[in-house]
């Protein structure tokens, strides 16, 4: 049988592969095997499963199979950072996503936190000004699996380059995570299954430019992972200038939307705010940053910009940095700094596909 008529394992929650594999009579400590081989160990074939029988194994391949990522190319930059590069299994099509490895390092140059930037859509529909991402368009969601093999993969690679596994997961790469909605809960499960990757749900991080009924959703099916808002701008003004998604959801739905996750898991905010050179980085911008985020307990991650060529926007200068975190902190609102990385590697999320020459795909950019 071929590939295009049996069900891609892979495809299937751990509910619905037990379901599965009740179905072919296995008891259900087969589908824990399985599923540990697949998303624990990156098995990419059945014969990997050395601990399943030899019928049992054909019998599974007959009626499935299994699908994975594929590396295209690795960039390691010289404080650490690995990007990589990745080739979707998509037969008639050159899809390619990426994903980063940063590493945190103690004073004595051991490995501290080792967080994993996952993409979740092949491109985004959102073509935000500053994001090498939205110039190409969107082309197709990822599948729980191929976030998950993202994970896998590079947990493997921080083992071999660093002694230590993967600390913290950021579904931050190329994508809109929310308009994934399905993908971005089923994958987080598996990430946070002991028999997955086996991180805590408080170690996953998933980031939205604002999606207001998926944030209110997240809330309501009581998703235990971290929540981050991309605000990047203090003003509707500012915002519609950047981000075409605030034309049909401005700041004050998202307000809206953000306070009724507040209400029900009362989990600390965390906003994310790309600091750009004049445009967003005055003294007023903080304060009218500070204005948003302070009805609640939340917190600031300022990002410093990895320019992108072809983008007017530039990361801001550093006595400009420090006078909006001075601002800020007079206003009360707790910041963060996360500075730049990889900057000799391409590391702004979806520079190399970009790179790569993909063509262009759907977008809601004027
Ligand atoms: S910043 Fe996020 S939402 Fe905006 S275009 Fe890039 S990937 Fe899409």
């Amino acid at each position: 049988m071929s590939n295009t008529s049996k069900t891609d394992v892979k495809s299937l929650t751990k509910t619905e592969l037990f379901e599965f594999c009740d179905k072919l009579g296995l008891p259900r400590y087969r589908t824990d095997q399985i599923f540990q081989w697949l998303y624990q160990k990156g098995a990419a074939s059945f014969d990997e499963m050395t601990n399943l029988s030899k019928d049992l194994r054909s019998k599974l391949s007959e009626a499935t199979y299994i699908s994975r990522i594929e590396l295209a190319e690795q960039q390691k930059s010289k404080d650490g950072t690995i990007k990589f590069l990745f080739r979707l299994s998509d037969k008639d099509k050159d899809y390619k996503i990426e994903a980063v490895l940063i590493p945190d390092f103690f004073p004595d140059g051991a490995a501290n936190r080792l967080t994993v930037c996952v993409s979740s859509q092949v491109g985004c529909v959102f073509g935000c000004a500053f994001c090498a991402t939205g110039k190409m368009g969107f082309f197709r969601n990822l599948s729980h699996g191929e976030v998950v093999d993202q994970v896998q993969y590079i947990n493997e690679v921080s083992l071999k380059e660093y002694d230590k596994k993967i600390t913290n997961i950021v579904y931050m790469g190329m994508g809109e995570p929310l308009h994934n909605y399905k993908t971005v809960v089923n994958s987080a499960a598996i990430i946070a299954d002991p028999l997955g990757i086996g991180l805590s749900p408080k170690r996953i991080t998933v980031s939205t430019v604002g999606l207001t009924k998926q944030i209110k959703k997240l809330a309501d099916d009581e998703e235990s992972f971290n929540l981050a808002i991309s605000l990047h701008a203090p003003s509707d003004e500012k915002r519609d200038k950047i981000m075409p998604i605030n034309s049909s959801m401005n700041l004050e739905s998202l307000e809206q939307a953000v306070r009724h996750y507040y209400r029900k898991t009362k989990r600390q905010l965390t906003y994310e705010y790309l600091l750009f050179d004049n445009f967003n980085d005055s003294k007023e911008d903080a304060r009218n940053l500070a204005n948003i985020v302070k009805w609640a307990p939340s917190k600031v991650n300022i990002i410093m910009y990895n320019n992108v060529a072809g983008v007017e926007l530039h990361r801001a200068r550093e006595e400009r940095l420090d006078t909006f975190i001075k601002e800020l902190s007079k206003n009360e609102v707790r910041a963060t700094v996360r500075r730049s990385r990889g900057d000799d590697i391409d590391a702004g999320c979806g520079q190399l596909a970009i790179r790569e020459g993909a063509p262009k795909g759907k977008t809601i950019a004027k």
